[in-house]
């Protein structure tokens, strides 16, 4: 049975889908069978593999709508062990009508449960707020990861995040843990990075990663090619990163 991971905090550009791709990308050179799935109706996580939009079939909206089966969406990367379910919301319409969609939060935990068989890892990109798809990645999960910058709004999602998993837990998904917290975009040596890892250290130790990914400029350039960090340039810095962090998540699970 795979493990389901959301990675998700409500705030925008704090490195979720970098984190998301990177790390499904890591896991399946570990050749791990992973699933990427895109929560997020803005569609990066399509951009940054390299999916234009004649290149998919279907998303994960036309699962939620009753439109196609699960199995239907599935696409096969250009990365062996990898496979991938865009979001893909075309007009303001389509992105009000999945608000509405979204509130059938045990029906979507279903069908994403109906392929846990199938795979290592499922990883699951949420959007930077938490009503509709990130409570329902929380309600399917088995564990969330959090990115975290070194910032005080940062920290603020951070603790607003770890309320509302009590409330996900007491309402939809009693096993939800948390896989742990990590930082992004890392700048040592500043003194906003040491209040952080002091704020973090002090108050959230247990779920506090080793790894942390540093501000690394491959993996901003990554996202432009269409190729996630860790295959565009294995040695840079960023991917080692990332590459860590999926052999940190894999010896704790
Ligand atoms: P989110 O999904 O949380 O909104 P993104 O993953 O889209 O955040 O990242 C926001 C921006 O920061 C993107 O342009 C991305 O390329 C860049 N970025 C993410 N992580 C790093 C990093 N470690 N070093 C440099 N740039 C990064
Ligand atoms: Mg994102």
């Amino acid at each position: 049975m795979g493990k389901v991971i959301a990675i998700a905090v409500p705030k925008g550009g704090v490195g979720k889908t970098t984190s998301a791709i990177n790390l499904a990308a890591s896991f399946a050179v570990a050749e791990k069978k992973t699933l990427l799935i895109d929560f997020d109706a803005s569609g990066a996580c399509s951009l940054a593999l390299g999916f234009t939009p004649d290149k998919i079939r279907g998303d994960i909206f036309d699962v939620f709508s009753y439109a196609k089966p699960i199995d239907k969406v599935i696409h096969k990367t250009d990365i062996p062990f990898l496979d991938f379910i865009p979001a893909l919301v075309p007009t303001y319409q389509s992105e009000q009508r999945l608000e509405k969609l979204s509130s059938n939060i045990m029906f979507i935990a279903n069908v994403i449960r109906t392929q846990a068989e199938a795979y290592d890892f499922i990883i699951i990109d949420c959007p930077p707020y938490l009503k509709g798809m990130t409570t329902n990645a929380m309600a399917v999960s088995d564990s969330l990861l959090i990115p975290i910058r070194a910032e005080n709004f940062s920290l603020d999602a951070l603790r607003k995040i770890l309320r509302h998993v009590e409330f996900v837990k007491r309402t939809y998904n009693h096993r939800l843990k948390i896989e742990g917290i990590f930082f992004t975009m890392f700048e040592p040596h500043t003194k906003v990075s040491q209040l952080a890892i002091d704020d973090l250290s002090e108050n959230f130790n247990g779920y506090l990663l080793k790894t942390m990914i540093p501000k690394n400029v491959t993996i901003s350039e990554s996202a432009f090619k269409g190729i996630p960090a860790v295959l565009y340039k294995a040695v840079s810095k960023g991917s080692q990163a990332y590459l860590n962090l999926a052999i940190e998540i894999m010896n704790k699970n």
